[in-house]
């Protein structure tokens, strides 16, 4: 379908379907869903000491100090399967790490070319995170609107265990919520000054919210009601 080769950073806090629209838009391009998170998990299971060291940060909603997780990501994108583009969800999470993303790119000669930003309410944001059931062999989630089945994941095949990730707790979420607003949030105004930002409201269906990505990531700007590329107003400009 595509020749093209796609940078996209998700953007959207904890519990905005930023991993359920990933999936269905590396899936569309045929290019990898690139999650931090998900490499994280994977290498706590793997009991690596990547992975051990990761524990300690993602049980408490904090983030995972900036220099393990930059060199972490540069491997990845290193990969071969990354030569037409990848999705990054979950990283860059701050200004710190969206720059070291932007200089290790300069070093592949390439550069970020879409950042759709997911954007759901708070309260809804909460109710989805405790709602939430993972996989603990594919990493599927289930909530509310795709509920969990009695009998385990069923996912293609996949009989997995479903769990409550131990940072979907309540207080953990808060404080993810918390850091994402501290930390996170400032990346919207960081891709919106150079025109990358389309925000999608993630409080519509799946389906729905992966017509809007799609058209975010192929044509920049749309007619859409529920999205537009946001322009930094003059008080952001002044931050
Ligand atoms: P996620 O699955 O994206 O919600 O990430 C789960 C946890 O992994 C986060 O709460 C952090 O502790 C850690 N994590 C994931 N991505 C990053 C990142 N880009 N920088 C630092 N920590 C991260």
């Amino acid at each position: 379908m595509n020749s093209q080769w796609y940078g996209i950073v998700l953007l959207g806090g904890p519990g905005s379907g930023k991993g359920t629209q990933a999936v269905l838009l590396a899936s569309a391009l045929n290019i990898p869903h690139i999650s931090t998170g998900d490499l994280f998990r994977y290498n706590l299971k793997q009991g690596t000491p990547l992975g051990i060291l990761a524990k300690s940060y993602m049980d408490r909603g904090e983030l995972v100090p900036d220099e393990v997780t930059v060199a972490m990501v540069r491997d990845r994108l290193s990969q071969p399967d990354c030569a037409l583009g990848f999705i990054l969800d979950g990283f860059p999470r701050n200004v710190a790490q969206a720059e070291a993303l932007d200089a290790v790119l300069a070093e592949f000669g390439r550069v970020i070319t879409s950042a759709p930003y997911l954007h759901v309410n708070d309260a809804v944001l909460l109710e989805r995170l405790s709602n939430r059931w993972t996989c603990r062999s594919c990493g599927a989630v289930f909530n509310k609107v795709t509920p969990p089945p009695r009998e385990g994941c069923k996912k293609e095949h996949c009989d997995g265990e479903l769990y409550r990730r131990p940072d979907d707790e309540p207080e953990t979420q808060k404080n993810r919520i918390r850091v994402y607003e501290k930390q996170t949030a400032p990346l919207i105004i960081f891709y919106a000054k150079r025109g990358l930002i389309s925000e999608i409201s993630g409080e519509q269906d799946v389906e729905h919210v992966q017509l809007d990505m799609l058209r975010a990531v192929n044509l920049g700007m749309s007619g859409s009601s529920s999205q537009g590329a946001m322009k930094p107003s003059a008080a952001d400009e002044e931050c």
